[in-house]
């Protein structure tokens, strides 16, 4: 455990770091709402909530602030203390930020097989790499590196769903709500995300039942991940024991901070069709994302084409995860996305299709009704 905060020159310090991090979540400006170019009925538009403009690239920003705000309160981290974490994704690009904005060091544990750019961004953030295998075994060791150093593991993934702010003016489903309005549309029919921690999802759904809208959450689920399987058996305890090839998105077991009660929809979304979405949003829209809003894109194609056959009205608003720089050498790249055998050609022109007439030609999986003659 962390040493208790104890004199007052630490309680201090402590007050000053919170009052810092409470100023930056206050004065960080709204991520902007863009319009996707969709042809079709009018009524029912789709649009992108970029968080890949937050100050470290990704939506981990304003949960790695109030992950560090809850264990600040918590006597947890006090001047000097060592923070630790098991992740080389965009959590530690976002830890390592906060870390250093509060003058603390920063190590994430990372699977050996971690590649250079990807360590280079947790560097860039003034955060130190400890490459680890085997990769499942990275989270113990950011635990006993933390107690050997009299540090803090920050532990996202059992600590996220508490510490994350989703009721405040400046938590995601406030901004949507009020970016929707902005544009002079009605709330959002459905907004469609990712789920890894479950975190986010989580604070847009209960901020969504606290406002009362009639907005629906709809997350997405890669292969090899456990959600879609569990929330659909509604059996927590599913697990794959397989990663998901999907960056940011996709766990092999439910996380605690995922919330079935406030999801009303979980998509299956194939890894070829996810990769093929984050081009296709690429190509139309010129914003370069990572594979988790591909996912994204393609799930709300699934949810504007069922409301455009059900004649419902209403946007649809999905989230932007990341950017896509990070992944110029691996899912932008056509040579790496063909040794994982993906065939971007098809679902590629499903999209395009979609896209440019309004109409889904392609299949519609979890409706087999269609093709039995039922
Ligand atoms: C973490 C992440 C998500 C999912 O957010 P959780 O709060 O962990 O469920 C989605 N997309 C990207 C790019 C992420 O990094």
């Amino acid at each position: 455990m962390a040493r208790r905060i104890g004199d007052e020159r630490d309680r201090a310090w402590v007050s000053r770091a919170i009052e810092l991090l409470l100023a930056d979540r206050a004065d960080e400006p709204p991520t902007p709402l863009r319009a996707f170019p969709l042809a079709g009925p009018p009524g029912a538009a789709l649009y992108l909530k970029d968080e890949s403009r937050r100050p470290t690239g990704s939506l981990k920003h304003g949960p790695a602030r109030d992950l560090l705000l809850d264990a600040l309160r918590a006597g947890e981290i006090g001047p000097g203390t060592a923070l630790f974490e098991a992740t080389s994704g965009n959590m530690a690009v976002a830890q390592a930020h906060f870390a250093r904005l509060l003058g603390l060091p920063y190590t994430a544990v990372v699977p050996g097989r971690t590649g250079t750019a990807k360590r280079r961004r947790i560097e860039a953030q003034g955060g130190l790499c400890h490459p680890f295998d085997p990769p499942l075994a990275v989270y113990g060791k950011a635990r006993s590196l933390a107690e050997e150093a009299g540090g803090h593991c920050v532990d996202h993934l059992e600590r996220v769903g508490d510490a994350v702010d989703w009721s405040g003016p400046t938590s995601l489903g406030a901004q949507i709500l009020s970016d929707t309005e902005n544009a002079g549309e009605p709330a959002p029919a459905w907004i469609v995300m990712g789920v890894g921690s479950g975190a986010t999802s989580a604070a847009v759904g209960r901020y969504l039942r606290m406002r009362g809208v009639g907005t629906k959450l709809a997350v997405v689920d890669p292969e090899n991940s456990a959600y879609f399987a569990g929330w659909a058996a509604d059996f927590p305890g599913y697990t794959t024991g397989m990663p998901s090839r999907i960056e940011g998105i996709g766990r092999p077991r439910m996380e605690p901070a995922f919330d079935p009660s406030v999801i009303d929809l979980v998509i299956p979304v194939p890894d070829v069709a996810s990769v093929a979405a984050m081009r296709h949003l690429h190509a139309i829209t010129g914003l370069m994302a990572g594979p988790s809003s591909g996912s994204c894109l393609w799930g709300a194609f699934q949810v504007l084409d069922r409301m455009r056959r059900e004649d419902v009205r209403g946007p649809v608003v999905m989230v932007v995860g990341d950017g896509g720089e990070a992944y110029r050498d691996t899912y932008y790249d056509d040579s790496w996305t063909e040794a994982k055998g993906w065939r971007l050609h098809g679902p590629l022109s499903d999209m395009e299709h979609f896209t440019a007439t309004g109409a889904w030609s392609g299949a519609r999986p979890g409706e087999p009704g269609r093709d039995d003659g039922s």
